[in-house]
C-alpha cells in the first residue's frame, strides 16, 4: 500500500516533500492513495497519563491549590470522581484488571488513540501482565514508579529508593515531583536529590516548584522532566519553568495527565502549551512527543522516526505549510490515517480499502470515520450503568 503525501516528517531535523510512503504490513494491499493534502508523521508518545482517571469534567472546586495533596483529598468528593465510582470503585488495591476497571482504561486508550498516540505512559503501580497485552496501542510496561516524595507510594509499591533500585538504572523511574508552590512542594527536590535519585533514567513529572538552579542540576544529571502545562495551571495556577529547562538542556517530554485535571488529549495539550508559552517553538513541542519521550521512557529511538517504508504512521490533514505548526492546527477529526504495528487504528474510511481486514473488528461513525474495536459498546455499557448518556470530549463517536 502506497500513499502519496504533501510532505513527511522523518524527525525534527529532516522533512521531505512530495513523497510516496509505503505501508509495511502483512494485511496491506497493493493500492495507491493520493493524499497530497496531508502531512505524514511518526505517531506520538504521551509521557504522562492516568488511564483509570480519564473521566470528565475536571475535578476540584477550590483550585488553584497550594500543592497537589489538597487536590487529591478534595477530588475524592468531586462530582466527577463520584460519578466514575459508579462504574468502578477502587478498593484501595489499585488492581486495574478487576471488574469494570477495564471499561475506564478503554476510555483512556481511546483518548490517546484519537490523538495519534501509539504509546502512553500510564502512571500507576505496576499491573499484571495482561494489563499491558492486547491493547491497540502500547501502554508502557517496563517502568518503576513512586507517586511522589510528598505523599510516598500511597497507591501501592515500595518507597522511592527501593523502586529506583528495581530499575537497575535502566528502565525508567517515574515520580511526580514539586507539584505545588508552597514550602512542602519547594522542599521536595532537595529531599529527592539527597536520596540520590536524580539519575539519567529518572523521569520527574511536573516540577512546578523547581528553581532554575534545580532545573540546571536536572540537565547535568540527564534527568528528564515531563511537562503537563494544562493540568499544572488548572491545579496549581503555575507550571514548570519550561524556558529554564530548554536553556539548560533538560530532556523535556509532554504529558496530558488525566482529564480529571489535564487536557482533553495530547493534541489539545500541544495547543495549550503553544497558546500559553508562544516562545516555545512548534518543533520543540514535536520533539517532546517523539525523540525526547523515547529517551525518557527508554524506548527504541527508531520509534520517533518516520521511514519511507513503515508500519507506524500518523497522517494529518495539511492546515499549515510548516509541518510542525500543522500539528498545532489539527484536532481529532484531522487525523486522516493512524497505523500502528501495520494495522489501521483510526482515520478516514477510504483507507480501509487498502487493508485486508475483518470489518466486524472496526466501528464506523460520522461521515467517513473508522476506529479499531468497539468504543460504542464501552460507552453503551457505561450509559446503562449510569442510567443516562455520558459524553466524553475525547471520544468523537
Ligand atoms: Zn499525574
Amino acid at each position: 500500500m502506497e500513499i502519496k503525501v504533501d510532505s513527511y516528517v522523518h524527525n525534527s531535523e529532516k522533512i521531505s516533500h512530495n513523497k510516496i510512503l509505503s505501508i509495511i504490513s502483512t494485511i496491506a494491499k497493493s493500492t495507491t492513495f493520493d493524499s497530497t493534502d496531508t502531512i505524514a508523521y511518526p505517531p506520538f508518545i504521551n509521557s504522562h497519563d492516568h488511564l483509570i482517571s480519564n473521566w470528565f469534567p475536571k475535578a476540584g472546586d477550590s483550585n488553584p491549590y497550594q500543592n497537589v495533596n489538597f487536590w487529591v483529598e478534595e477530588m475524592k468528593y468531586s462530582k466527577s470522581f463520584l460519578e466514575r465510582n459508579k462504574i468502578w470503585l477502587n478498593d484501595g488495591s489499585f488492581e486495574l484488571t478487576d471488574k469494570n476497571a477495564n471499561m475506564i482504561i478503554q476510555l483512556g486508550i481511546y483518548k490517546n488513540m484519537f490523538s495519534g498516540c501509539s504509546i502512553v505512559q500510564d502512571h500507576i503501580p505496576n499491573q499484571k501482565d495482561k494489563y499491558y497485552k492486547n491493547n491497540p496501542i502500547n501502554i508502557l510496561k517496563k517502568y518503576s514508579q513512586c507517586h511522589s516524595i510528598s505523599m510516598g507510594n500511597w497507591w501501592g509499591g515500595d518507597n522511592a529508593v527501593k523502586e529506583w533500585e528495581k530499575t537497575q538504572g535502566e528502565i525508567p523511574f517515574i515520580i511526580h515531583l514539586g507539584e505545588g508552590k508552597d514550602e512542602l512542594a519547594k522542599s521536595s527536590f532537595g529531599k529527592f536529590e539527597k536520596l540520590n535519585l536524580l539519575q539519567p533514567n529518572t523521569l520527574l513529572v511536573h516540577g512546578i516548584a523547581l528553581t532554575e538552579d534545580e532545573i540546571k542540576r536536572c540537565g547535568e544529571a540527564k534527568t528528564s522532566i515531563c511537562w503537563c502545562p494544562e493540568s499544572n495551571l488548572f491545579l496549581i495556577g503555575e507550571t514548570l519553568d519550561i524556558q529554564a529547562c530548554l536553556n539548560n538542556g533538560v530532556n523535556v517530554t509532554l504529558g496530558t495527565d488525566s482529564t480529571m485535571s489535564g487536557s482533553v488529549n495530547l493534541l489539545a495539550e500541544l495547543k495549550f502549551a503553544k497558546k500559553h508559552f508562544p516562545q516555545i517553538s512548534a518543533k520543540d513541542l514535536f520533539k517532546m512527543i517523539t525523540i525526547n519521550a523515547t529517551i525518557a521512557l527508554n524506548l527504541d529511538k527508531d520509534i520517533s522516526e518516520l521511514k519511507a517504508e513503515t508500519s507506524e504512521l500518523l497522517l494529518l490533514k495539511k492546515r499549515s505549510d510548516d509541518p510542525f505548526k500543522n500539528i498545532l492546527e489539527c484536532g481529532i477529526e484531522d487525523i486522516e490515517l493512524f497505523v500502528h504495528d501495520g494495522k489501521p487504528l483510526y482515520g478516514n474510511t477510504k483507507f480501509l480499502e487498502g487493508f485486508e481486514i475483518d470489518l466486524s473488528n472496526y466501528y464506523k461513525f460520522g461521515d467517513n470515520r473508522f476506529v479499531i474495536g468497539h468504543p460504542e459498546k464501552v460507552t453503551d455499557k457505561i450509559n446503562s450503568i449510569l442510567g443516562y448518556k455520558k459524553d466524553f470530549p475525547f471520544l468523537p463517536i
